[in-house]
């Protein structure tokens, strides 16, 4: 039975609870950056007041507590994805980074080529487009893009067509940002190892919603960023596969990726150490580890029951109000609304809902490919997170109504 109180955990994010324009701020902004509970800052304060020393290669105590907080930070999330081991947790900057992180070291690695073929959705977000055109000019291969149906879901059947030998990548998120969609992504994954091609799961806005298991799955990588997730902006994750990332060259040069450094040679060091050059985001991976202990505390499945209820309530209510147009109608989604009213435009409603003191995020998203295939620039999009309340639903529902009546 689920259980989740969202006004005791509103109790946990002392930003919630303050007016925007005279009204009471109805924060539903959640998918491009959640809100942080004082747990997360506590872990940061506790951080910078007690341990703060750079990690690794120290005598001195300071510097051993600051590793072990670090290190522990990445137990937290190899035991929170199930990772087989916790060197396959790298800590990026955020999805983007980890991203790039894969794209780069592939076109180094040789492994793509001419006459080799990425395949990424019509889903999906510029950081996971982006560097696999970046790839493909580099390297010569073919990016192929799975069309996105009417209901806002991937072509499953165009994608078992466009799978052949020559498909090296299948790169994918696991939850559409701009329209919710979730995408079956189990079976993509088992339709791209049919064909022996590497899989990168973009994470970012599963993670907050649902339990991610990628032993389960079986991809190669898979990202995510702290800010979606309670936690702090600046960190993030790369799960990759140990096999596959030893088999990888290292990216960006530096202190702590080394094992050894001569003016003729240098040596790498071992996972995850290859992938993190430079002084790490130590407070942030600690913080995050601590935004993950908070979700956990909720319960994952509480956490997806709550936010699934409020999604239905406000995808209810807002198709009984005449002009409105949701974008995405699979019901396979999670916790994001995109819409529209009539032919306004979305930063129009966007600001008039923010006079009223709804927080929505409007424009294309970071998809434009996307936005383009439903002929359209942009939309309004409502996310939720567990604090969100059903009484700030209606809220939202009231302000759409009345700024439609506004936009006549
Ligand atoms: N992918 C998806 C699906 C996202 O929603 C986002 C953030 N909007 C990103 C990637 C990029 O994440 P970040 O900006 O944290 O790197």
């Amino acid at each position: 039975m689920p259980h989740l109180d969202p006004n005791s955990i509103r109790a946990d994010f002392p930003i919630l609870d303050q007016e925007i324009n005279g009204r009471p701020l109805v924060y539903l902004d959640n998918a491009a950056t959640s809100q942080t509970p004082r747990q997360v800052m506590e872990a940061s304060r506790d951080y910078y007041s007690r341990i703060n020393a750079n990690i690794h290669r120290a005598a001195h105590k300071l510097a051993r507590e600051a590793t072990l907080a670090h290190e522990a930070a990445r137990s937290t999330v190899s035991r929170h994805m199930n990772s087989r081991h916790e060197h396959e947790i790298i800590f990026t900057s955020g999805t983007t980074d980890a991203i790039n992180l894969v794209s780069n070291t592939l076109s180094l690695s040789g492994k793509i080529g001419r006459g080799d073929t990425v395949v990424i959705s019509g889903l999906e977000h510029h950081s996971n487009i982006v560097p696999w055109q970046m790839l493909c000019e580099r390297t010569g291969a073919t990016l192929k893009v799975i069309p996105v149906l009417d209901d806002g879901s991937v072509d499953m059947e165009a994608y078992a067509d466009m799978l052949d030998d020559s498909v090296r990548l299948v790169a994918v998120n696991h939850v559409s940002n701009a329209l919710g969609t979730i995408n079956p992504i189990e079976e993509i994954i088992a339709a791209a190892k049919a064909h022996e091609a590497l899989v990168l799961i973009d994470g970012a806005q599963a993670m907050p919603h649902l339990n991610v298991d990628v032993q389960q799955l079986g991809c190669d990588f898979y990202a995510f960023s702290g800010h979606k997730i309670y936690g702090p902006t600046g960190i993030g994750v790369l799960f990759g596969k140990e096999e596959i990332l030893d088999t990888l060259p290292p990216w960006r040069g530096g202190g702590e990726m080394i094992k050894e450094v001569t003016f003729e040679h240098t040596t790498y060091n071992d996972l995850p150490f290859k992938y993190e050059a430079g002084t790490p985001d130590i407070e942030g991976a600690i913080a995050m580890a601590a935004a993950i202990d908070y979700m956990n505390a909720l319960g994952m499945e509480n956490i997806a029951a709550h936010e699934n209820t409020l999604q239905e309530r406000a995808t209810a209510a807002l198709q009984d109000i005449d002009g409105i147009r949701i974008y995405g109608t699979t019901p396979n989604k999670a916790s994001v609304i995109s819409f529209s009213i009539g032919s306004h435009h979305h930063y129009d409603l966007g600001m008039l809902m923010d006079q009223m003191g709804v927080a929505l995020r409007t424009g294309h998203h970071c998809c434009q490919p996307l936005m383009a295939r439903f002929g359209i620039t942009g939309t309004a999009r409502a996310s939720f997170a567990a604090y969100n309340t059903e009484e700030e639903v209606d809220l939202f529902i009231e302000a759409v109504k009345k700024a439609s009546m506004m936009l006549g």
